[in-house]
């Protein structure tokens, strides 16, 4: 039976450190980093995780800024709000909650928040640190990954990682970083041929597609270690992963679950950012 890897241990042991760390910030300095939030529009999950991020930073002492705008605001009024947010010295972290309503470019919006306010770290040029090196920020879901095998102390150093879905947020990244600790990565994608011949090759495998229960224990070699970053509502208003969890915790050696997986580390991640954003200004 595999080992519990537990995102909501390592999250709260990451959060009292984060929250010591705001604390000596406040006194060193008089001031605590500051997050921005912007909600465009009243999407009722958007709504949730803008919610969650306010608790969080209000558990570990991050002054947050919530910025509600209507759904019908336009891509130049949500830019403007972002230039201003750029400019205040009081904000050291900026995040545009995503999906934006169809007639704002999340391009644009994601290219206009400044690299060194970029906390969610999809700023063009933060993609490119995380290829080149020098990066200061790390996207929140992968990173969140990586502070977890470091936990419990899984090395990732020439071990087979498969990775699957590609997206910006979590796949891509998420391959970089595990290149970064010296695997042999491969990515897997809706079009991957024979694509269990491939996860059942993985020491470390990461499934990020969002199509529930997806992988089993068939798809799973012995041993390995699996991270399932999905969550999916079922009709029964349930949360499931993308692995089928109680058939691969038969053959894995460690496991996420979901809900308590990968879910709080990224939040957690987005805590961590916004302190080291405040770190560059002081
Ligand atoms: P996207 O929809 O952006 O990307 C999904 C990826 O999965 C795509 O690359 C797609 O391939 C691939 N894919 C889809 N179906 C298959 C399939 N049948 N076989 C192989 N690959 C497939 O999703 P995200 O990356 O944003 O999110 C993935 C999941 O993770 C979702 O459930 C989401 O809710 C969850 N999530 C969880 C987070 C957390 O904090 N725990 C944070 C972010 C996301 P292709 O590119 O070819 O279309």
């Amino acid at each position: 039976m595999a080992e519990l890897i537990s995102g909501k241990l390592v999250s709260s042991w990451k959060r009292e450190q984060i929250k010591a760390q705001v604390e000596e910030l406040r006194e060193k300095h008089g001031a605590v980093p500051g997050l921005a939030v912007i909600l465009v529009g009243s999407d009722p999950a958007s709504s949730v995780y803008v919610r969650n991020k306010h608790r969080a930073c209000a558990e570990v002492g991050i002054r947050s800024i919530e910025i509600l705008m209507p759904e019908e605001t336009t891509e130049a009024e949500l830019l403007e709000k972002i230039r201003e947010l750029n400019d205040d010295p009081a904000v050291n972290g900026i995040l545009v909650q995503l999906p934006l309503p169809g007639h704002i470019s999340e391009e644009k919006v994601i290219n206009s928040i400044s690299a060194a306010k970029d906390v969610d770290a999809f700023h063009p040029e933060n993609v490119g640190r995380i290829v080149t090196g020098g990066y200061k920020f790390l996207p929140c879901t992968p990173a969140g990954i990586i502070t977890l095998l470091d936990y419990y102390k899984i090395d990732v150093t020439g071990k087979r990682c498969v990775v699957v879905g590609r997206s910006n947020i979590v796949g891509k990244p998420m391959a970089l970083l595990l290149l970064e600790r010296n695997g042999t990565v491969t990515v897997c994608h809706s079009r991957t041929k024979n694509l269990t011949d491939i996860t059942r090759e993985a020491d470390i495998l990461v499934v990020a597609i969002g199509r529930p229960n997806f992988l089993g224990k068939d798809a799973i070699k012995p041993g390995a270690v699996v991270i399932d970053v999905g969550i999916n509502r079922l009709p029964d208003g349930s949360l499931a992963g993308d692995v089928d969890f109680a058939s691969a915790e038969q053959v894995a050696s460690y496991i996420t679950p979901v809900p308590g997986g990968v879910g709080p580390m990224t939040i957690t991640t987005l805590l961590q950012n916004t302190v080291n954003a405040f770190l560059e200004t002081v």
